[in-house]
């Protein structure tokens, strides 16, 4: 596919106005052809006023229709999928094979949304009958459904450059759920993101929809990131990125004339607690698996396991032999952007600055954005001392926290901020503990794992991937799983009204057949 580098906004290419942005390839540290389009203020009000006027046309699309389409845009993700894996391994430093598998897992999700938006539980249903003879007052008829609260702004993330970007969940979970979509590409990988972006329009265009459907804008977080989240005819934004760029941009949409609903994915260290008789039978099994499942995708995931905790004793020195000589023998592998890479070898200097000793190092590097991989390591007296050594450090590291008992434990589970996961490794001896540690953790995490690690994660119905802050910004919703689609829907309840008026799913023949709440039964 011959990359243009436009913007697509709606039906429009569009060429640069604010300038131009080529790839960089983390691994050689060169820029690749060709040329981005990067857009400003006036590109995000095109976008958005074609999604505003395209919003009450696609809301109210047949629920057949609409899985038809997100089936469309499944099937344009398969025909691309080569080609779009090749591009985004160039801009990543990703491996290919691994992109195919991203892009297969986003056509699934697409899929999985149509069959979501096929059986229409997600409009969540309800009648409450008229009563017109109860006392003291008559009961008018209610309905209740959910509808899409409106255009969206959609911020791709840069480390899974295409299940968690153009045509990743968030995409996937708005376009089901009746929103139209304002994407910001993130600039780390531009063609993939073109590409992504032409197998969605594609498939608008080929769904006989109105073309504001879908935009895709390009530019810097300043420029377009902001205008998108102020501008008026935006109802809800979603972000994954760092905790300091979704702070920004969720203070910014509370401080518009009309707040919204900003759904950010941001830092977690997702926690693995390894219970006393699990470390004396697995300890070497469970370090290993750990610092595997650390290095993926050169650590650069939002479910990377980063800190580890036990309790010093039998299987401690074996658990801590794994974990080195997994790390010792890693390959050093380009990070995705110079910025990711800097942050990288600043904050594992500021862990040590901090009080945590660097018990291994993987492989040199060789390219300038390498991540070389690391194990620190540190007490738990000094970890439950500085809150510093809790933080993310996005890419291939990971610490040790050697506590000596089980009330150093609980203790260091207390002083966690809020995670995406947390995992417990454990044998029937150890309930005792995990039932004590289990309320510590519900409070501060969206999923909590048994004798497994967070990644890789189901896509499905009990999938949660959010929690409380800041590892989202709103913990009652997931941004990843069939349940994400609830981000982006808003309850109406009907009253009084004639049948003829009520939208077809309320109408008492239940003509769509989609289960209804009658009465709360
Ligand atoms: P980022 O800097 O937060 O940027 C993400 C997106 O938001 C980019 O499109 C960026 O635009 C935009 N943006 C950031 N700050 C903004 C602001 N104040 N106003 C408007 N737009 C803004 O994230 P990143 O580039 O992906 O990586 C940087 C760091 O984020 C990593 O080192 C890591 O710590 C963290 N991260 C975490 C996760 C996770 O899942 N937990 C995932 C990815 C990254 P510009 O590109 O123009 O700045």
């Amino acid at each position: 596919m011959k990359l243009t580098g436009n913007l697509l906004i709606g039906a429009h290419e569009i060429p640069a106005t604010e300038g131009t942005l080529k790839a960089l390839n983390p691994a050689t540290n060169q820029f690749i052809e060709p040329d981005f389009a990067l857009g400003g203020v006036a590109q995000v009000d095109q976008a958005a006023i074609l999604a505003d006027e395209a919003f009450d046309a696609y809301s109210h699309t047949s629920l057949a229709e609409r899985s038809a389409f997100l089936e469309r845009i499944a099937d344009n993700l398969d025909a691309a999928s080569t080609a779009l894996a090749a591009r985004a391994s160039l801009e990543t430093g990703l491996p290919e094979a691994q992109l195919q598998g991203e892009a297969a897992k986003a056509a699934t999700q697409f899929r999985q949304f149509a069959d979501v938006v096929r059986k229409g539980r997600f409009l969540q249903l309800a009648i409450d009958p008229a009563q017109p003879e109860r006392q003291p007052r008559p009961r008018m008829d209610h309905r209740l459904q959910k509808i899409a609260i409106g255009p969206v702004a959609i911020f791709g993330a840069s480390n899974f450059p295409i299940s968690y970007s153009v045509a990743g969940g968030d995409t996937a979970s708005a376009l089901a759920a009746g929103a139209t979509v304002v994407l910001k590409a993130h600039n780390a990988h531009p063609g993939a993101s073109e590409i992504q972006a032409r197998a969605i329009r594609q498939a608008v265009q080929d769904s006989g929809l109105p073309e504001g459907v879908f935009s895709m804008v390009r530019g810097s977080g300043n420029a377009i990131g902001e205008a998108l989240v102020d501008h008026p005819l935006i109802k809800a934004v979603t972000f994954t990125g760092s905790e300091q760029g979704g702070m920004a941009l969720y203070r910014r949409a509370q401080l518009r004339p009309e707040p919204i609903p900003v759904f950010t994915e941001m830092t977690s260290v997702n926690p693995t607690f390894i219970l006393p008789l699990a470390l004396a039978e697995r300890g070497a099994s469970i370090g290993d698996g750990f610092a595997e499942r650390m290095l993926v995708n050169v650590g650069q995931a939002c479910l990377k396991p980063a800190i580890l905790i036990a309790i010093e004793g039998p299987g401690f020195t074996a658990l801590r032999a794994a974990m080195i000589k997994r790390v010792t023998e890693a390959a050093a592998r380009p990070m995705l952007t110079p910025g990711i890479h800097a942050a990288y070898v600043s904050g594992l200097d500021h862990l040590q600055n901090v009080g945590a000793t660097q018990v291994a190092a993987g492989l040199a590097a060789h390219g300038d954005l390498d991540g070389q991989s690391a194990l620190l390591e540190v007490d738990g007296q000094r970890f439950l001392s500085e809150t510093a050594l809790a933080h993310e450090v996005f890419g291939p590291a990971a610490l040790l926290v050697k506590v000596r008992d089980e009330a150093e434990m609980l203790a260091v589970a207390r002083t966690l901020r809020g995670q995406l996961s947390a995992a417990m490794h454990l044998e029937a001896g150890d309930l005792g503990l995990a039932q004590r540690l289990l309320p510590v953790l519900e409070r501060r995490t969206g999923r909590i794992v048994v004798n497994a690690f967070a990644h890789p994660q189901e896509v499905s119905f009990a999938t949660i991937h959010g929690g409380p802050f800041p590892a989202s910004s709103d913990s009652r919703f997931t941004s990843v799983g069939m349940t994400s689609i609830e981000r982006f829907l808003r309850p109406v309840s009907y009253q009084g009204f004639p049948d003829a008026l009520l939208p077809e799913a309320l109408r008492e023949s239940n003509p769509l057949g989609v289960p209804r709440s009658v009465d709360g039964q």
